[in-house]
């Protein structure tokens, strides 16, 4: 309520908030979550709490009018319909030249992904971030945030029989057609529920087209791993649809003072409430704690933040494309939602590529193989603050993704020619191959060692951390949240150790 005094405030229930509130609790410390989604807990009026892909209604998407798919055009023309505007999950936040899709709820991110549970080679760990000690990651950081999120493998030997797998078959062997070599992929989803579903005995999700609206059953989002144990000290609390909208030094004593507002479903703001927080976390995503940021020091309420806020944002070197099969290779009309064969082209010297063989859940056969292709994209963006419009804006360029569509091609091109095939053209727009208008991946905004201190610590302000996506540069070479999850729980360890006494 207003007026509160909590020790810690964090903002934001995605990875490296979830991460930042269990190691804070398991501490003896309370933590009180500010989440601007819904608590995605009750089920709507059809029994379920979320919506499918096929059927997207107001619960798919954040305060939208109509949906916003990554996939937006089929067989020439525009596939997306009128919805209510509601606190949906999903949101597609527009920029100038891009849109980047987030979650939104408890849980963040881990609503919506594709549970995709990937650690990047050491190598390249090393690369982006030399000044972590990468022996610490992959002997203690790695395993421990593996083991918070629940990854586990599919069994091969159900997999390689498993109708809802066809697709990921066939791009496996369509890529080794080429030269290409293929991976497994842990995922977070339960592979043994996965199992049952396709056997009858469970209810289905992974298999009934759920995935970017949410999953019903088999997912195990952080809030039944992270939130759930943190939830089980007794020291958390989390207040959904609360957006934070202000941080700045208390005017009475030490601490920082936090504005928010409450929302209704509709997104109206019923209440604006200030408490106060020895310490505040910004686990907003890296967009969302970037802009929060870069608008506290340009309105003057943070202002000795480093210009370094803001800077260094990046894609993953996302991109998504589509390919058409024969009609004798046909990939499944029951798609399991949640990939797990990744093409892994990252050692290439020219162009690194690690493309995810991606289901295409239109729960009918349609031949179509479809991936999203993470790349090594040197462009960087920057959010600034608008004082016009009070908005963020962000710098990225439309032809800054030119890089990515130039790796993922030399990849796509290589299986197109073994496979005698082509590429779907109408998937991303009318004659438009490459879905590079969007974003899953966003990455940086206030990096590791730039923006902060090597942990996280804002320098200036005693007791302002970041904690999530945001401290990443850009690009982690494969699919991101287990490395956020990991320097978080790095993060978490040295600053309890040294910042709580
Ligand atoms: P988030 O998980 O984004 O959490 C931030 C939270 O803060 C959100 O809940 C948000 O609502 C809240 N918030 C923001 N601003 C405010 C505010 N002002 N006040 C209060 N709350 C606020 N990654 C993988 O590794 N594997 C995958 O398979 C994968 N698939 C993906 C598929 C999709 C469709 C999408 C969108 C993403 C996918 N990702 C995947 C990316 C992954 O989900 C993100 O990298 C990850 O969630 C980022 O974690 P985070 O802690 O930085 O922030």
């Amino acid at each position: 309520s207003s007026g509160d005094h909590v020790p810690v405030l964090v903002v934001g229930t995605g990875y490296g908030g979830a991460v930042t509130a269990l190691r804070l609790t398991q501490a003896g410390i309370p933590v009180a979550m500010v989440e601007m989604g819904q608590s995605w807990s009750t089920p709507g009026s059809d029994g379920k709490i979320f919506c499918n892909m096929l059927k997207p209604d107001g619960r798919a998407y954040w305060l939208r009018t109509e949906t916003d798919q990554p996939v937006s055009y089929f067989l020439g023309a525009p596939y997306n319909k009128s919805i209510p505007s509601y606190t949906g999950v999903l949101d597609s936040e527009h920029f100038a030249n891009t849109r980047v899709y987030q979650g939104r709820g408890v849980g963040g991110g881990s609503l919506v992904n594709g549970g995709m549970a990937v650690v990047p080679k050491r190598w390249y760990f090393e690369e982006i971030l030399p000044q972590v000690d990468a022996d610490a990651m992959y002997n203690v950081y790695y395993p421990r945030a593996n083991a918070g999120l629940g990854a586990n493998s599919v069994d091969p030997a159900w997999y390689n029989s498993a109708s809802c797998y066809q697709y990921a078959r066939v791009g496996s062997s369509q890529a080794g057609d080429a030269g290409f070599n293929t991976v497994f992929v842990p995922n977070v989803y339960s592979f043994p529920y996965m199992q049952r579903e396709l056997a009858g005995s469970a209810p289905r999700s992974a298999l009934a087209s759920e995935v970017i609206y949410g999953n019903n059953y088999g997912k195990q989002s952080l809030d039944k791993t992270y939130l759930a144990a943190a939830a089980a000290t007794g020291r958390l609390s989390i207040s959904p649809l609360h957006k934070v909208t202000a941080v700045s030094p208390a005017a009475v004593g030490s601490g920082y003072s936090v504005t928010m507002e409450q929302l209704d479903t509709g997104g109206n703001v019923v209440a604006v409430k200030t408490v106060t927080a020895d310490k505040v976390f910004f686990g907003a995503g890296s967009v969302g704690t970037s802009k929060l940021l870069v608008t506290m020091r340009d309105t003057g309420l943070l202002p000795d933040l480093p210009a370094a806020v803001g800077q260094g944002w990046g894609n993953n070197g996302n991109v998504m494309v589509g390919r058409a099969n024969y009609l004798w290779a046909p990939t499944g009309g029951l798609q399991a939602c949640m990939p797990v064969r990744g093409i892994d082209n990252w050692a290439d010297p020219t162009y690194p590529c690690f493309a995810e063989i991606s289901p295409f859940p239109a729960g009918t056969e349609l031949w179509i193989s479809l991936y999203l292709a993470i790349t090594k994209n040197p462009n960087r963006a920057t959010f600034t603050y608008n004082p016009g419009t009070g908005g963020v804006d962000l710098s990225w360029q439309a032809s800054w993704t030119q890089p990515s569509i130039t790796a993922a091609a030399n990849v796509f091109d290589r299986i197109n020619k073994a496979e005698g095939t082509i590429y779907r053209t109408d998937l991303f727009g009318v004659y438009k191959t490459w879905g590079d208008d969007f974003v899953y991946h966003p990455l940086g905004g206030c990096v590791l060692g730039k923006a902060t201190d090597l942990y996280g610590r804002l320098p200036g302000y005693p007791g302002l951390y970041v904690t999530d996506g945001s401290l990443i540069p850009g690009s982690t070479g494969v699919n991101p949240f287990v490395t956020i999850t990991a320097l978080a729980e790095r993060n978490i360890e040295n600053v309890i150790a040294n910042d709580f006494g």
